[in-house]
Parts: structure tokens; sequence; C-alpha cells
């Protein structure tokens, strides 16, 4: 059984799906205006995780991360300048340009992350100007919306008791940023459809029953989750700074266009990573991307495995010395599984420690607790060599740090060595398989063994 904490109810609820076995999942996906940064990894590291735990348990996982390349304003209350056009804008590029470019660089990152793809849809905002403009229709229709003099706005005021106040409860309660949109008949109300302005030409824009222009922010995840996924599904995510305005809004749009409800059943917000004591954002600029950590010579896989060393709903203060401490564990780490992957693979995994791995992870996801169990089996004497391997394969099915494939170890090749494998390269190259057979016993002795591959040699050191 799965429990998960549900930013909805404000409490852990047992999982139950809208169809047995399938799991409908929505994941707030990035503004392409700029790389990602650390923070918002944290967000598809977190959702990536929530896939596993599900395919774990047996169901199977439709994902949609969307694509931002339109829309999102520099405000979160529909003020503000399109970041994508203003970005153009700076860098003298077309907005597709920009958005190519970071879309591009947004999928190297998740690759490397280890954050599974297969089967995922990524579908662009720019992608579905009809759907959106559709929805605005219904909307319309059933008596919603307004126009003011640079869009036309939802009416918050007409919402019956939905779940749109429930969802940023405590954000609402907090004093959340609304900048007054003069425009506005509630500040709660928001854009559907902005306006090009007057004078002015933008680089994206549609034309619309409205007048030309561009579609609200999150009208977007509304039209295309509805399309992808159904007018109801089971999970949709994203970073806490989304529960309010974000998701309340597209909780109203969406259960007043289909008159459904609930949207949604299940919203999980992840806590911020924070960097230098507020949360990391581009618009700050305290600001770190995955690249700089490759540059400074730490794997992604550290950056993950440090990541999942806090729960997702705990905030987590990134540090270049965490980092360093993250990474120096994690070599242990990788020592440990090296010396532990065998030639004699293939053991079953050990069951109590499965047991208690699934326990953990169906409990609200809980990666610190998953980790702390990995290293009491590393540790474990009772537990014999093979079968932890096969167990740490296991647990690596939903952490995905690499525990299964541990980089084989640098090691120092004397220089006798080196020779006898270059004359050994020589022979095969001339077919001369005998003297190759040869130079390997000879090799052998010196206490190295050599494993051919498509990519050349591979030298071990054998154990006795
Ligand atoms: P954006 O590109 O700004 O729309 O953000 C993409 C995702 O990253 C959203 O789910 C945000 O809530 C999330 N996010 C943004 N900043 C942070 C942060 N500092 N820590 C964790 N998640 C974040
Ligand atoms: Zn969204």
């Amino acid at each position: 059984m799965i429990r998960l904490y549900n930013s909805l109810s404000g409490k852990k609820e047992k999982f139950e799906p809208i169809k047995p076995k399938e799991v409908g999942m929505y994941n707030c996906g990035p503004t392409v205006y700029d790389y990602v940064h650390v923070g918002n990894l944290r967000s598809y590291i977190c959702a990536d995780i929530f896939r596993r735990v599900f395919e774990y348990n047996e169901y199977s996982v439709r994902q949609v991360i969307n694509i931002t390349d339109v829309g999102h304003l520099t405000d979160d209350g529909d003020c503000g300048e399109d970041k994508i056009e203003k970005r153009a804008q700076e860098r003298k590029k077309t907005a597709s340009q920009i958005t190519i470019f970071f879309t591009e660089a947004f999928f190297q990152d998740i690759k490397a992350l280890n954050i599974k793809t297969d089967g995922t849809l990524f579908p662009k905002a720019t992608d579905h100007i009809k759907e959106q403009l559709e929805l605005i229709k219904k909307l319309e229709n059933k008596g919603y919306t307004y126009k003011a003099s640079d869009g036309i706005y939802f009416n918050t005021s007409k919402l019956p008791n939905c779940d749109f106040f429930r969802v940023a409860g405590d954000q609402l309660k907090q004093g959340a940023r609304v900048e007054i949109n003069s425009e506005k008949h509630c500040p709660t109300d928001f854009a559907l459809w902005k306006l090009s302005p007057i004078n002015g030409k933008r680089q994206q824009e549609w034309s619309s029953p409205w007048g030309v222009g561009f579609p609200g922010w999150h009208l977007e995840c509304s039209a295309m989750a509805i399309k992808y996924l159904g007018e109801q599904f089971d999970v949709h995510t994203g970073g806490i700074d989304h529960k309010f305005p974000h998701h309340p809004n597209e909780i109203a749009q969406s259960e007043t266009a289909t008159g459904k409800k609930p949207f949604v059943r299940y919203w999980l917000h992840n806590e911020f990573l924070s960097f230098e004591g507020a949360k990391m954002a581009k618009s700050v600029g305290n600001f770190v991307t995955l690249n700089d950590v490759i540059e400074k010579g730490i794997s992604p896989q550290v950056f993950r495995y440090w990541l999942l060393g806090a729960h997702y709903r705990s905030p987590i203060s990134f540090s270049w010395q965490a980092l360093r401490g993250a990474s120096n564990a994690y070599d242990k780490l990788m020592e440990h599984a090296r010396s532990l992957c065998t030639e004699d693979l293939g053991a079953s995994p050990d069951e109590a420690y499965i047991e208690t791995f699934k326990e953990i992870m169906n409990d609200d996801f809980n990666t610190p607790n998953a980790l702390a169990l990995l290293w009491k089996l590393i540790k474990d004497k009772k537990i014999k060599k093979d079968v932890k391997f096969s167990t740490m394969e296991e647990f690596d099915k939903i952490l995905a740090i690499g525990l299964s494939t541990p980089p084989e170890a640098e090691i120092e090749v004397p220089k006798k060595v080196a020779d006898l494998i270059q004359k050994r390269e020589e022979a095969r190259m001339d077919k001369d398989w005998k003297k190759s057979d040869l130079l390997r016993d000879e090799i052998e002795e010196l206490g190295f063994m050599i494993k051919d591959s498509p990519e050349g040699p591979k030298i071990k050191k054998m154990k006795c």
C-alpha cells in the first residue's frame, strides 16, 4: 500500500488510483528561457522517484512533463514581461531559438540524472494553442470570464466551494505575494488570455476571438493535462511555489470547464532547495546549474545521491561543501558496490531488506530512510556478498544512483604489464591468436586480468 501526503487534504492518504493499476501523473515542467537550476531539478528527481515507486508497485505510469515555451510572465500576478520574449530580446535571438536550445539542455540534464523518460510525454504550450482557446471558450460560455483592456480573466469570485482555496491554504494565509493588477476585479483572478501590446508586436502571438495575444501561463497545464491524462487524473506535482497561485488556478479553470471534481486526486509538492540563505531562483540570480556541478568534477549521480538524503517535503540547503561531503560518501558507496560486484552474480535479493525498503518508499517516498537502510545493508555481516549486491541492485530500481553499475576503480598498471598489453593488442591486430593467448597468460601471472571490449581491453587487478 502506498501512502502519500496530499496537499489537498493536508494529510497522508492511502493511494487509490482512478483506474486499477494505472497512474496518470502530471509534473509541471520548466520554463525554457534559461538553463534549469539544481532547485528546479529537485522537482524532476522527486517526480522520477514517485514514478519509480509506482512502477515498483506494478502500476503503469502515464507521465506528462510540460514544456512552458510561452506565457510565463516575470510576475505571478499577471503583470510583467514574458520571460521568453524578454530573453530573446536580450540575446538578440528568436523566441524559438531560445526555447529549442534550453529544452535540449533540460533533456540533457534529466538524462544525466537518471530520470526516466521512456514513454514520458513532453508537450509544449505553443503546440497546444487550439486546446487552450477551446478551454477559454468553455469558461466564457459558463460565464466565468471577463474582459479587461489587457486580456481575458477568470473570475474567481464566482467559484463555489471549490478546492481552489484548499490547495492555496497556507500560502494564502501567509499573504502570498499577489501583485495587484489594476485590471483585475479581485486579486485572486488570473489571466486566461493576454492581449499583445497595442503599439508593439510580440514574436509569439496568435489570433483569438478576443484579439491577438498569447495564453496565460496557468492555462497550458490544464489544457495539456486534460488532453493527455483526461478530465480527472491521479497525481499532479510541482515545487511548493506552485501551491499558489499556479495550482489553485489550474483547479479552478479545469473543474469549472469540465464540471468534474476533483480535477486531480493527489497534489504532491516538493520543498525548496535553497542557496546562500534564499530559495534558489533564476530571477534572484543565486543559482547553480548541473553543468556547474559537473565542471567542479562532481558527477550528476552524486548530486542525486545528496538530494535523496532529504525527504522531498523538507527544505534542503545547497552548498559546495555539502556536495563534496556527499561525494566522499558516494565514492565509499561505489567502493562497496565494486567489491560486492563479483563474477558470481544472479543471487536473489534479501527478502527482509526488500520488504523494509518497499515499506519505507511506499510511506510517502522516504528516501533518507531508504539511504540509511542501504548503509545498514552494506555493513550487515550476516548477508552474503552476492545477496547484498543483488539487494542493492533492487534498491537502485528506485534510487537510480548507479549502484548496479559501479564504475571501475582507476588502477595503476605497472609499465611491464602495460607493455605486454600493447604487445597483445598488436598480436590481435595480426590475428595471431596463439601469441595473444600466451601474452594474456603472462599478464595474468603478473596479477592482472584482461577483458576485451569494443572500446579496447579492460584491465582488472586479480584479487588473489
Ligand atoms: P519553473 O521553470 O520556474 O516553472 O520551475 C520548474 C519547477 O521547479 C517547478 O515545479 C517549480 O516549483 C520548481 N522549483 C523552482 N525553484 C525551486 C527551488 N528552488 N527548489 C525546488 N523546486 C523549485
Ligand atoms: Zn503547471
